[in-house]
């Protein structure tokens, strides 16, 4: 069974900024990865890009300030996954002083491949679709054979890729090429959902010159944004762990503005777009935020009703939150009204299964109790470690059931997490 979802057009497409915090909330996290090393003090002056964290182990990438102020202190709040993160917290003087390395590069394909990653590196950019993972370790591969750019926004609500897209097509395709150019790869496809005309057309009416970029119609289906989904409806490709085993490597709209920036500007990821939308918004606009911003400013300036649910993330993988503050891999915050759904019990129609695309079985999962090393057998036989989280089941559930979240307590018990 195929989920078929249209999105909840906003009333209002266009891109708007907001770029006057008073303060930014920077958080220490990459990706998941809260193992950062803070390289700022109390009463330090930090300019907007100054480098003000790195993260330690494998992945060593910097974390920027996106204002320019004084650091006051160190405080835990609320970001992308519900919890709570330490944050470095910058007072803005509005004054938005640059660190001199800013500079402009007329022609961003004139880059050796060593310079185009270190330029991804030291500028900290990161895949902006939600997983976070550092964009330079994916073009470290010496096999990459296609590039998918990934414009299918990941779920309901969310446009933030699409309304990017439409207003700088030239400089995403003039990215593309560049990535090819550079890593010596054969061909980029752009994954444009068949409903997205518009979206579409806006590539159209710029792609004539660039030869090895072609575009992608996918189906309206929901996850088609899941990467593994989307992969098999682009190339008919399987692969077990990770796309570069069959030489593929995705990136998403933001990410390769992310990396237009770096390339073109030495521009460092301070800022992303964010869809801020929901029945309880008085308007729901596509926003350029400063990374760090409290997720309250904006939803006041446009609006927010009183008793609203705020939602970090969209409304099927999306965590109900009471503060939020914008990093760089949420794409989207909700403000939903207060009415809760009542859970009934289980009908049994199995419909959490027939659109599992992980191809689980929801139902069970959450019906098996784990009281006994039994029961914790059996419920790894039925492998919740595989759910990617999007969703659906609890989505279709007609019950309401939090089925999703039982998984995730599933997966959670038998990676050992609990
Ligand atoms: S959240 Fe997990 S179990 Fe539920 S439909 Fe998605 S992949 Fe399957
Ligand atoms: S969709 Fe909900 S009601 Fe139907 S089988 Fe799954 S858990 Fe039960």
């Amino acid at each position: 069974m195929k989920v078929k979802l249209h999105k909840n057009k906003l009333t209002n497409e266009h891109l708007i900024v907001y770029n006057k915090p008073k303060k930014v909330y920077i958080p220490l996290i990459s990706g998941n990865d809260t193992n950062i090393t803070i390289l700022v003090k109390k009463g330090e002056y930090v300019y907007k890009g100054s480098i003000i964290g790195k993260r330690k182990g494998d992945f060593r990438i910097p974390i920027h300030s996106s204002v320019s102020g004084t650091v006051l202190d160190f405080e835990e709040r609320t970001c992308f996954n519900g919890e709570k993160v330490k944050c470095v917290v910058i007072e803005n003087d509005f004054k938005e002083k640059i660190e001199q390395k800013l500079s402009v590069k007329r022609n961003i394909n004139k880059y050796t491949k060593e310079e185009f990653i270190e330029r991804l590196k030291e500028n900290g950019i990161v895949g902006l679709g939600g997983a976070g993972f550092p964009t330079y370790v994916k073009y470290e591969a010496k096999n990459i054979n296609t590039l998918i750019v990934n414009a299918v926004e990941c779920e309901p609500y969310i446009t933030a890729d699409e309304a990017l897209a439409k207003i700088k097509c030239e400089e995403l395709l003039e990215t593309i090429d560049a990535i090819l150019e550079i890593n010596k790869i054969k061909e980029a496809i752009i994954a444009i959902k068949k409903e997205n005309i518009e979206l579409k057309q806006a590539f159209d009416n710029f792609i004539g010159t660039y030869l090895k970029i072609k575009i992608k119609l996918v189906p309206n289906n929901y996850p088609m944004g899941w990467e593994r989904n989307l992969i098999k409806e682009v190339t008919n490709k399987d692969y077990d762990k990770y796309p570069i085993e069959e030489g593929i490597v995705v990136n998403n709209i933001s990410t390769i503005y992310a990396i237009y920036e770096a390339l073109k500007y030495n521009k460092p990821l301070i800022e992303r777009v964010v869809t801020f939308s929901g029945e309880n918004l008085g308007e729901k606009r596509n926003v350029l935020v400063k990374i760090g911003t409290d997720a309250k400013e904006v939803l006041e300036q446009l609006k927010i009703k009183n008793d609203s649910i705020v939602v970090a993330g969209g409304p099927m993988m999306g965590i109900k939150v009471d503060d939020l503050i914008l990093s760089a891999n949420l794409n989207c915050v909700l403000a939903l009204n207060n009415t809760i759904n009542i859970p009934s019990i289980c009908l049994r129609c199995g419909k959490c299964v027939e659109v599992c695309p992980a191809k689980l079985s929801p139902v069970l999962i959450m019906k098996t109790k784990y009281k006994n090393e039994k029961d914790i057998k059996k419920i790894k036989q039925l492998h919740p470690e595989k759910c990617i989280g999007c969703g659906l089941c609890s989505y279709i559930c007609p019950a309401n059931l939090l089925v999703r979240e039982r998984v995730k307590d599933a997966k959670d018990l038998v990676k050992g997490d609990k």
